[in-house]
């Protein structure tokens, strides 16, 4: 059937029909016809290497068979319920998804997206505090639904209505791009960009910004607060990574003013910063609510939220339905995931695969002036691009266009992301391998090397 649709025919009605807002990314728009664990080919047979896995969410890979054939059996057998009535895969799912939190965290909600997730986190914290107010970071990126939307602070996402009030911004911990640097206090492979005046395993940059996150919760808060929401590593805004142990004092603060501190492990979650299953478990802090999505389902729209019993009886005051959270078909793929990440073993892969990628772009950056930061864990990884390093300026937008287009017509696809989108983000399916990565990074740098000669030619 698709072969009856030209690509112009398929761009029109893009263009008329489908809403306007959705990015077309590329000059020329990728019309794609399968995917297969990390490659992506296009209608023409064109293969691509999948960096960006539909935004983070391919996690054990496109049409992964073990996952695939667990949606086919269960669209066989039984679709959809809505919770109202017991099907085995929504208690098996609830079950094998709690034991992968740490106690007390055991109460699983099922909904649809991140937005949903993030929404409902918020709104238990705001009914189990009775407390109003959220603070998170500038750059934060924790949905697009007018609730999510006061609490998401990327100018370019941000609309000119009434949308989530009580929610206060505070500074972003920003080792890079920040004022106190501090790069090699984060938790990453690649440390060494920026330091900080350290000394002794203080902190300097940390100990910054827990000023600056004081003063926010003096100035633009009441004294008691509904909680605190964050990314272990921030997504949106270009993998930015915080100094080590600034979760863990910002928690302590957060609690002492009576908030619950909320983890969105929407991109970090589902082992793909490698050390850990979570990105709040290399903060070394315990959240009262984790949210969770995009990789969860590899793709299959399920997102969820994780409490404890306690916070969760806030919402058995009065009803609170959502007619496809834990719908049957999500709940087998949500558990054929959890079994493809255990099977496949990709968690030691983000961990190994991620950190030599790291470290192969490491190399980039000592050799290219543009590269001004590699960063991240795991298989999270962001490449902010500068006019030099000393100046750290967002390289201008049309040369990366040209660096991101180049890499895509050689067949590697890269996220964007950070507030002038110029960092490129690496998020690819966990079962990527070494000859992936060196077949990426050698494209990676005949780019650089491209917008080298196309910079001396000026
Ligand atoms: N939280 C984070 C960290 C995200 O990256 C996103 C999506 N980019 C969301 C929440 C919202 O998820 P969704 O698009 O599924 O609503």
């Amino acid at each position: 059937k698709y072969q009856s649709y030209t690509y112009d025919h398929m761009l029109e009605i893009r263009k008329r029909n489908v809403a306007p807002t959705l990015l077309m990314v590329y000059k020329k728009p990728l019309l794609l016809h399968q995917g297969h664990m990390q490659w992506l080919f296009d209608y023409e047979g064109r293969r691509y290497l999948d960096l960006f896995a539909g935004i983070a969410t391919v996690s054990v890979g496109h049409c992964h068979p073990k996952v695939t054939a667990a949606a086919q059996a269960q669209l066989a057998r039984l679709w959809h319920t809505s919770s109202i009535y017991m099907h085995p895969p929504i208690q098996e799912y609830a079950e094998k998804l709690a034991s992968l939190l740490p106690d007390p965290l055991k109460v699983v909600f099922l909904t649809n997206s991140g937005s949903e997730a993030n929404d409902l986190a918020v709104f238990l914290a705001r009914l189990y505090t009775r407390n109003f107010d959220i603070i998170c970071f500038r750059g934060a990126y924790h949905g697009g639904s007018p609730y999510m939307l006061g609490v998401t602070s990327v100018g370019y996402y941000k609309h000119g209505v009434a949308n989530g009030f009580g929610c206060a911004t505070t500074m972003l911990p920003d080792v890079f791009r920040g004022p106190w640097g501090g790069s090699h206090c984060r938790d990453s492979p690649v440390q060494t960009v920026r330091k900080c005046s350290c000394s002794e395993g203080v902190c300097h940059a940390k100990d910054q910004y827990i000023e600056q996150f004081k003063e926010t919760l003096n100035t633009s808060v009441p004294k008691t607060i509904a909680g605190f929401i964050v990314e272990p590593i921030q997504g949106v805004n270009g993998t930015v990574q915080y100094p080590k142990g600034f979760l863990k004092e910002a928690f302590q603060l957060v609690r002492e003013r009576g908030g619950l501190c909320i983890s969105d492990e929407v991109q970090t979650g589902f082992a793909r910063t490698g050390s850990h299953f979570w990105g709040f478990q290399s903060h070394d802090v315990l959240p009262d609510i984790v949210t969770m999505a995009k990789g969860i389902g590899n793709g299959f729209p399920m997102a969820a939220v994780v409490t404890t019993k306690e916070i969760a009886s806030a919402l058995a005051q009065n009803l609170h339905i959502n007619t496809f959270g834990g719908n049957a078909v999500a709940c087998v793929v949500g558990a054929a995931v959890l079994d493809a990440i255990e099977e496949d073993g990709l968690q030691q892969n983000s961990e190994e695969v991620g950190t030599y990628m790291l470290l192969e772009l490491a190399k980039l950056r000592e050799k290219f002036e543009i590269v001004g930061d590699v960063r991240g864990k795991g298989l999270m990884i962001g490449i902010e691009m500068v006019t030099n390093k000393g100046s750290r300026h967002p390289l201008p937008d049309e040369e990366i266009s040209q660096i991101w287009e180049d890499c895509k017509d050689m067949g590697i696809l890269l996220g964007r992301g950070g507030l002038f989108r110029q960092t490129f983000r690496i998020k690819p399916p966990m079962c990527i391998t070494r000859k992936d990565v060196d077949f990426a990074v050698e494209v990676f740098r005949t780019a650089l090397e491209r917008h080298v000669e196309r910079a001396a030619a000026k």
